[in-house]
């Protein structure tokens, strides 16, 4: 181990702290750390190569270090590298609201920034109950949310979240929201059909016992991502959105982890031809390259704060680095770059590859599901095949599976049982067929010959 290399991992098990880690454990290991990237490539300061199999949280789509985008901040870092949006407007954040309008879901016409996708959740959250104030409905105060929902980790985003790991802890400081089941076909015994059909009727008898309390529902359309990559029957979300509408309720699309490609449209709720209310995007928003993140609302939605300053019904909300300009310089470049080189466009040829290479993963005996959303897969390994059994949270099965992928040369990163495979949205078929491998490989290793027990 090189000096250098020793040095940073002990000021990084010194002092850094990091994310959704339990630091006792990371602190037994070597950790890994990144010094450059290239293509889908990442580099760690030891020069070992790795593929980025997660897309660095699932938000790169052009690959890393991609000269058209650094030129973008470089070029707007020359002119500006931050104002504000309050009460005045900057030239990238105004060409950047154009842009995401026409590409969005019809009726979505006002956008409001801000930095990561909690902060847009909380928003949407915010402006819906609002909506409801400055309407005169008042007691339209509560939302409906997903089981397993996953939004972000603000007190907001946790309130409308339900995985019980992750959100149970703060459940005291949190406000209260109903539950219906996000439409999870493996174990449930109707199947697709099934589970769709349970959806929908708990979400229809609740608007009809509660809907004059509800101001929203929140969504993340067609697969809900932290959960474990679960995908909705086809027809599922329209249907959803019908059902709003007729009890007059709000759709808000969480599609922070779905937007910009992901799933085959550049948003996931084009692909049932639903238009939102409200629509909530990060992640790939800028190719991956900085925090932006953006609340999207329809007339409807901002015509109820749209008045004079006496009704009171201005959205008083904002952060320091809304609609910064660095960050809105290389968004725009990115929806160029997606629009010049067909990347939508290429998102089913690469899921189809994708899916027969993990097909041929069905039949070994601990992979349970494979679900697959054009280039958002999650593979659920399971104990026993046969019951469905799930392995126990101390075999930490999906850990072992990463950490063997990460010595085969490619990162990801796992959802409990879960493994996720979320490659940039420009990897190559080769690069797909090479990251396969190694998934696969990682699989058996650790399922079937007790790598890393
Ligand atoms: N919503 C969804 C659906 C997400 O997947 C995530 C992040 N994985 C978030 C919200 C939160 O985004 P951020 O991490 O940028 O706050």
């Amino acid at each position: 181990m090189d000096s250098r290399y020793e040095r940073l991992a002990a000021w990084d098990k010194s002092y850094v702290w990091h994310p959704f880690t339990q630091m006792k454990d990371y602190n037994r290991t070597d950790p890994l750390i990144i010094e450059r990237g290239e293509g889908i490539m990442l580099y760690d300061v030891q020069g070992r190569a790795y593929y980025d199999g997660f897309s660095s949280v699932w938000l790169n789509v052009h690959g890393h270090n991609v000269p058209e985008l650094n030129r973008a901040i470089e070029e707007q870092l020359g002119k500006v590298a931050h104002s504000t949006l309050l009460g005045m407007a900057n030239v990238p954040a105004v060409e950047l609201a154009e842009k995401l309008v026409r590409i969005a879901p019809a009726g979505l016409t006002k956008v409001f920034y801000s930095d990561s996708g909690a902060t847009g959740v909380e928003i949407a959250i915010k402006m819906a109950f609002q909506y409801w104030r400055n309407t005169g409905v008042p007691g339209r105060t509560k939302f409906i949310t997903m089981n397993q929902a996953y939004h972000g980790d603000t007190i907001g985003a946790v309130s409308v979240g339900s995985i019980p790991l992750y959100h149970e802890t703060f459940r005291p400081m949190l406000f209260s929201s109903y539950t219906v089941p996000y439409p999870h076909a493996y174990r449930h015994e109707g199947g697709a059909a099934g589970a769709m059909e349970e959806t929908l009727s708990q979400l229809e008898s609740l608007l009809r016992t509660s809907g004059d309390e509800i101001a929203a529902l929140i969504v993340e359309p067609i697969v809900q991502g932290a959960s474990g990559m679960i995908v909705m029957p086809p027809g599922c979300l329209r249907r959803m959105a019908g059902l709003c509408r007729e009890y007059g309720v709000l759709l808000i699309a969480d599609e922070v982890a779905t937007g910009f490609g992901r799933t085959g449209a550049m948003f996931a709720c084009q692909l049932e031809d639903v238009s939102p209310d409200l629509m909530v995007v990060g992640k790939g928003l800028t190719g991956g390259y900085l925090p932006v993140a953006a609340t999207l609302a329809s007339d409807l939605v901002y015509n109820a704060f749209y008045a004079d300053y006496e009704e009171q019904k201005t959205f008083f909300h904002g952060h320091s680095f809304t609609g910064n300009p660095l960050g809105c310089a290389v968004a725009i470049a990115s929806l160029r770059l997606m629009e010049e080189r067909g990347i939508v466009e290429a998102v089913d040829g690469k899921a189809a590859l994708t899916a027969g290479r993990l097909a041929q993963l069905a039949d070994r005996p601990h992979v349970g599901d494979i679900r697959q959303q054009g280039l958002m897969a999650g593979i659920e390994l399971v104990r026993d095949k046969a019951a469905k059994t799930p392995y126990e949270w101390s075999e930490r099965i999906g850990v072992r599976v990463c950490m063997r992928a990460r010595e085969l040369g490619m990162l990801t990163r796992p959802l409990g049982n879960v493994v996720v495979f979320i490659p940039p949205l420009v990897s190559s078929d080769a690069e797909l067929a090479a990251m396969l491998d190694i998934l696969a490989e990682a699989i058996i290793d650790v399922t079937e010959e007790g790598w890393g027990a």
